[in-house]
């Protein structure tokens, strides 16, 4: 069987392998087909694209743009599209602005809260591309504040917390807009991991829909068997495709793995049918 793994990040974004890292660590796990999707960039496609040429490795060009919507950040991820689109650029580059000014923001709430240095200690973690929260959360580690990952954002860089920066992303709209300009399909990114209700979830997908997205990961990460079976029941009564991505962003996080996902359940339509 095909093993498609179709959410991963490269030092592009947050991720902390290099694009031909990840590309190799890819082949070695048994991925067939690997969508490099990272964050508000595609500066990683080139030389993944070319880490791939010569293998039996499918390497399909993404991207996972942060959306704000109902005051929420939600990540829609676009698979095949175009890197070198005019409409996506643009988009993108917008997002890059506004993640410049949010680290500014972000290290100086760190000040205020006695911590110094955070801007300088995150882009020690970052390639030039891209700055985000998981490289403040590196330096907060590092120096002490934290005691891993995961307690950083449970203290820190989170809403009612030191470091917080609240979102000014893409809408919806402009997401799925520049994904489609680029001649890619929009597809929702973990669904089960944003805190809202039910009801709140599919007025989501409704108007992801309304606005031509085509999908969303029914598999990824780290997820439980029923909500994978909960989602596939909705991608059926919504009529839309199964995506499944690790969301992989380092190999020291052992329980993510590239191509270690749950087959899709039988009732969904993978979104590789419109591959
Ligand atoms: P940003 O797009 O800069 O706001 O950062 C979002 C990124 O932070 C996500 O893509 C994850 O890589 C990381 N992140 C957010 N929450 C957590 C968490 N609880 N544990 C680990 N990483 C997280
Ligand atoms: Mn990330
Ligand atoms: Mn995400
Ligand atoms: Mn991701």
């Amino acid at each position: 069987m095909t093993c498609y793994d179709l959410h991963s990040h490269s030092t592009a974004s947050d991720g902390s392998l290099e694009p031909s890292q990840l590309v190799a660590r890819a082949i070695d796990k048994g991925v067939d087909v690997l969508a490099l999707t990272d964050h508000d960039g595609t500066e990683g496609i080139a030389a993944a694209q070319q880490a791939a040429q010569g293998s039996d490795l499918r390497l399909i060009a993404g991207v996972e743009i942060s959306v704000t919507w109902a005051k929420g950040t939600v990540h829609i991820v676009g698979l095949n599209i175009d890197p070198e689109n005019d409409v996506l650029q643009q988009g993108l580059s917008s997002m890059r602005d506004f993640r410049v000014g949010r680290a500014e923001e972000m290290a100086s709430r760190l000040e205020k809260a006695g911590i110094s240095g955070a801007l300088e200690g995150a882009k020690k973690y970052a390639s030039e591309v891209m700055l985000g929260r998981l490289h403040f959360a590196k330096f907060l580690v590092e120096h002490g504040h934290a005691k891993d990952i995961s307690d950083v954002f449970k203290r820190y860089l989170v809403r009612n917390k030191p470091g917080y920066v609240p979102g000014d992303w893409a809408s919806l709209t402009d997401a799925v807009h520049w994904i489609t300009a680029a001649g890619g399909q929009a597809v929702i990114a973990h669904p089960a991991r944003y805190k809202m209700t039910a009801t709140k979830r599919r007025r989501l997908i409704t108007d992801f829909k309304d606005v031509g997205g085509v999908g969303f990961e029914v598999v990824s990460g780290r997820q439980h068997p029923e909500e994978v079976k909960a989602l596939a029941k909705l991608a059926q009564q919504f009529e839309l495709l199964a995506s499944c991505g690790s969301d992989f962003h380092t190999p020291d996080n052992t329980w993510v793995e590239l191509g270690n996902l749950a087959a899709l359940p039988e009732s969904c339509t993978p979104i590789w049918s419109v591959f």
